[in-house]
């Protein structure tokens, strides 16, 4: 059954709905999302057996949505009356792959959270390890469910899975409902006056500004006690069992909706939200940003909570800023290979030149400037680096180095506890200049006159990189060597 039929092209996904009364859908969409009644009856109207005994839940498959609080999936599913039942599945060939230690052991952290959030509601979740598709299968058997509802995941190998789950669901009978979620505006809404996909943060984040004004999103709040199903805790594995040898988990947040929900609060109420706008670039002060990167990347934050308390603290930086996020989701959503190939491909003729040695110096934090040296080590440790100190580190790898910025753009997320395909290769693209806006090669950030300008005291640098070693390179010299290479492709018409 289709739940959206746009005018426009919402892709092929038949499956997609966007949930909520807020929005005004383009004509032709339905947006009842009518997922049936509470009774669970099957095909030829006989009531599905379940390990459980009671009337047959509606199973939450989570994924980057590791939350209680305003889930779409969650809105639908409540919408039939049955009890929840939530699962989440560990598959080595789908999660693992590519994402650090950092960023698992702060899913795992948020797995416990979520499971003593469930069990405080009188609700369960339900834990697997395997094939994603199988263990669906095997968990919406056991509950005898006939919906299986999910949030979104946005990346195009989440899409993958996503598809191959509703061919086998369907084949038992069961019916898999995929919302929005991930972003305030689901990206077919936000288009130019003249129909088009935006081409620019600013247009972009105009266009979601017109439809919020018009149509607002708040946050949805309903209460789940009463409303889920008891189902036995398991042991969620740790990381050390996730990857088969011992880990040092080095980040300096704790993963879960609580902890995020505590730092949004305490931030605000503490007065740093206020102070954002000023503050933010002050890479040595801990609380100048919120630290909410890593909770919005697996979900354990909604983005309408976050955007409406910046709102409704009018600060127009941290909403702007948490809009760059999901500006990035609507760049990957119109470039699917945002990770492989520059955005403007005069620009993959660039040569980079730079060596093996610089990269791997890069890396360790042994370049010899500062500001660079202290990012990369802090990355190393904690999982995270703060925006400027990651621009900086970022264009010294591409524009003094020459390296290629898909090696960066890996290094990053592997080792980033918030590591998001959608921010971080748009970033990457933003930083290296190709082509996310108008006059981008002309960007090259001097890193000793950053470090100067947002380390002024010097505590960052002396923090995590206090020695010093010899600068590897020459900045102004590197600088004139971009500038040329760029330039040579540059004049090529696009
Ligand atoms: C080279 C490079 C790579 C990056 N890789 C990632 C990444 O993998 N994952 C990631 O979440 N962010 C990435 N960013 C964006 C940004 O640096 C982080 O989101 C931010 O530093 C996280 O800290 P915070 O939560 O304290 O941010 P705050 O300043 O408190 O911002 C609030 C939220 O807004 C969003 N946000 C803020 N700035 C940006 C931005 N420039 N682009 C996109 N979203 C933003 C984040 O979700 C962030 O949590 C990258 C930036 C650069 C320059």
């Amino acid at each position: 059954m289709c739940s959206v039929e746009g005018k426009r092209d919402l892709g092929s996904c038949p499956r997609r709905a966007i949930v909520g009364n807020d929005y005004q859908f383009p004509e032709g969409v339905r947006h009842d999302l009518d997922i049936g009644d509470a009774t669970q009856e099957g095909a030829n109207g006989e009531r599905r057996a379940n390990l459980y005994n009671v009337t047959p839940p509606v199973l939450i498959w989570l994924r980057r949505d590791l939350r209680l609080d305003d889930s779409h999936a969650i809105v639908a599913a409540l919408k039939s009356g049955a009890p929840l039942a939530f699962a989440y599945v560990f598959d080595p060939a789908t999660k693992h792959r590519g994402v650090g230690h950092a960023q698992l052991g702060f899913v795992v952290e948020g797995l416990e959270d979520l499971q003593s959030r469930l069990a405080e509601r009188g609700g369960g979740l339900i834990v697997r390890r395997g094939d994603t598709v199988q263990q669906l299968v095997a968990v919406a058997t056991e509950l005898g469910v006939e919906r299986v509802c999910a949030n979104r995941d946005e990346e195009p190998a989440a899409d993958v899975v996503e598809r191959a789950a509703e061919v086998a669901l369907r084949g038992i009978g069961v019916e898999l409902l995929v919302v929005d979620d991930e972003v305030n505006v689901p990206h077919e809404l936000v288009l130019t006056k003249d129909g088009n996909p935006c081409r620019t943060y600013s247009s972009y984040a105009r266009g979601v500004r017109r439809v919020l004004a018009g149509l607002p999103a708040p946050p949805h709040d309903y209460d789940l006690q009463g409303r889920l199903l008891a189902t036995p805790a398991p042991e969620i594995p740790s990381v050390e069992t996730l990857v088969g040898r011992p880990v040092t988990l080095r980040s300096d947040v704790q993963g879960g909706e609580t902890h995020a929900l505590a730092r949004l609060r305490t931030w605000r109420d503490q007065g740093f939200l206020a102070r954002y706008a000023k503050d933010r670039d002050l890479v040595a002060e801990p609380d100048a940003t919120s630290r909410l990167s890593g909770y919005l990347r697996q979900g354990m934050l909604s983005p309408r909570r976050a955007l409406h308390v910046a709102d409704r603290a009018g600060s127009s930086k941290y909403a702007s800023e948490l809009l760059w996020r999901e500006w990035f989701k609507y760049v990957l959503h119109h470039h699917p290979d945002l990770a492989e190939r520059c955005i403007d491909p005069r620009y993959d003729q660039i040569e980079w030149v730079g060596t093996d040695a610089h990269f791997e110096a890069w890396t360790r934090g042994e370049t010899g400037f500062g500001m660079v040296d202290a990012a990369m080590r802090q990355l190393l440790e904690t999982g995270y680096v703060a925006n400027r100190a990651r621009m900086v580190a970022a264009s010294f790898l591409v524009k003094d180095l020459h390296v290629d910025w898909r090696r960066g753009e890996q290094w990053f997320r592997t080792h980033l506890t918030d590591g998001d395909l959608a921010s971080n290769a748009g970033s990457w693209q933003w930083v290296a200049g190709t082509g996310l806006d108008a006059a981008p090669y002309f960007r090259i950030f001097n890193p000793t006159l950053q470090e100067e300008r947002f380390d002024p005291t010097g505590a960052y640098v002396a923090r995590w990189a206090p020695d010093r070693p010899a600068p590897i390179v020459e900045h102004a010299i590197e600088r004139d060597k971009t500038l040329a290479a760029y330039k040579a492709v540059a004049a090529e018409k696009s």
